[in-house]
């Protein structure tokens, strides 16, 4: 069997920290291993959509600035191809078929579309199209036989979901789809790093986020104004390291090598909590250190965003030509679907 990866993200704003460490990191470090025989990255623009439909300037302006996102974190269009949802229409047809194996009560179970509903406030006037996205993304992972999809914890209920409906269509019309497997970061803190506000998922549509495309000043106007632990008011109260961002964020960043060139008084993140946990390690030292882990970590994706953000046309050739290709491989698959189906009627 062939290692294929599917990947994406919704163009409904710039990429933030919490995807680089939650899928974009893991998914240059896929491609660069060369042990993948194909990897589709895709702008899930159709599913962007779902919740934006009333506002596609945002959805368009933002497939660029995603782009370029990834462009300046190393997903390199030789090695991964990237494309646009929308412009292979095989995935709706895909969709289409897929509905047909999953129930209302089953998609009303999914958690986390669950909370993005309550989140968005839609109550009655919930559209379908976002009710049943977890389909859709079934069929952008199928029509490309991926077998391993890097994602953040918020996705695990898609890819069983997805399994189902590869295992429900391979027992009714014969072994067709490949089942999927999610691979999450192995650091806990980047499952699902949490906003600057302290809100449980750091997410485009909750404003709560430091961006990868953030000046430097931006970075550390977000650092310093970041929430930590209510309860730590004085310097020497104990505090709270588990549900403090802050620390959160030294987690998924910092390394041995940060201590050593900017507070060199810890040897690691360890003996820095273990004194904040104790009391008297104040917040603004934690911020600051902090703010010199971001802005070194940041810095090179923004110089090479700046450089590719030169060229704007040549973005939109390479996702041209990545779309083209994405949708010769999904009509393949849509055709081996058709077959089990016994819809190819009119195949000779
Ligand atoms: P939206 O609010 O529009 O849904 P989002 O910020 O949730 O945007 P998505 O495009 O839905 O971003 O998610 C893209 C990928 O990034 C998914 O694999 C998701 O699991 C991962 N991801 C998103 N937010 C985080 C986060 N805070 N921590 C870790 N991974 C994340
Ligand atoms: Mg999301």
């Amino acid at each position: 069997m062939k290692n294929i990866i599917l990947t994406g993200d919704r163009p409904t704003g710039k990429l933030h920290i919490g995807h680089y460490v939650g899928s974009l990191k893991r998914r240059v470090e896929l491609q660069n291993s060369d042990k993948f025989d194909e990897i589709y990255v895709m702008i899930a623009d159709a599913q962007a959509l779902t919740d934006n439909f009333d506002n596609p300037d945002k959805v368009r302006a933002n497939i660029t600035e995603v782009a370029l996102d990834y462009l300046a974190c190393g997903i390199d269009p030789k090695k991964s191809t990237i494309f646009v949802q929308s412009h292979v229409a095989e995935l709706t047809e895909l969709t289409f078929y897929y509905m047909n194996l999953v129930t209302l009560a089953r998609l009303e179970r999914n958690p986390t579309v669950k909370t993005e509903i309550r989140q968005k406030g839609f109550g009655a006037s919930l559209p379908m199209g976002f009710l049943t996205y977890p389909v859709s993304q079934t069929a952008d992972i199928t029509a490309f036989k991926a077998n391993v999809v890097p994602v953040g914890e918020d996705q695990l209920p898609m890819l069983e979901q997805a399994r189902e409906i590869v295992r429900s269509f391979n027992g009714l019309y014969g072994e067709t789809l490949v089942e999927p497997k999610a691979v999450l970061p192995e650091n806990k803190s980047c499952l699902r790093l949490p906003g600057t506000d302290g809100m449980a998922k750091m997410s485009k549509s909750l404003g709560n986020c430091i961006y990868l495309s953030d000046s430097a000043d931006e970075i550390k106007r977000k650092v310093m104004g970041m929430y930590t632990d209510p309860n730590h008011v004085k310097v020497t109260d104990p505090g709270n390291t588990s549900e403090n961002p802050t620390f959160i964020y030294l987690d998924a960043f910092s390394t041995d090598e940060h201590f050593a060139k900017y507070l060199p008084e810890y040897a690691n993140l360890s003996e820095m909590k273990a004194h904040y946990e104790r009391g008297g390690l104040g917040d603004m030292k934690v911020k600051k250190l902090l703010n010199n882990v971001m802005q070194e970590t940041l810095e090179p994706i923004r110089i090479r965003r700046e450089e590719f953000a030169k060229d704007i046309p040549a973005v939109w050739e390479m996702l041209k030509q990545g779309s083209e290709y994405a949708k010769s491989v999904a009509a393949q698959t849509l055709s081996e679907v058709k077959r089990a189906m016994k819809i190819n009627y009119f195949e000779k």
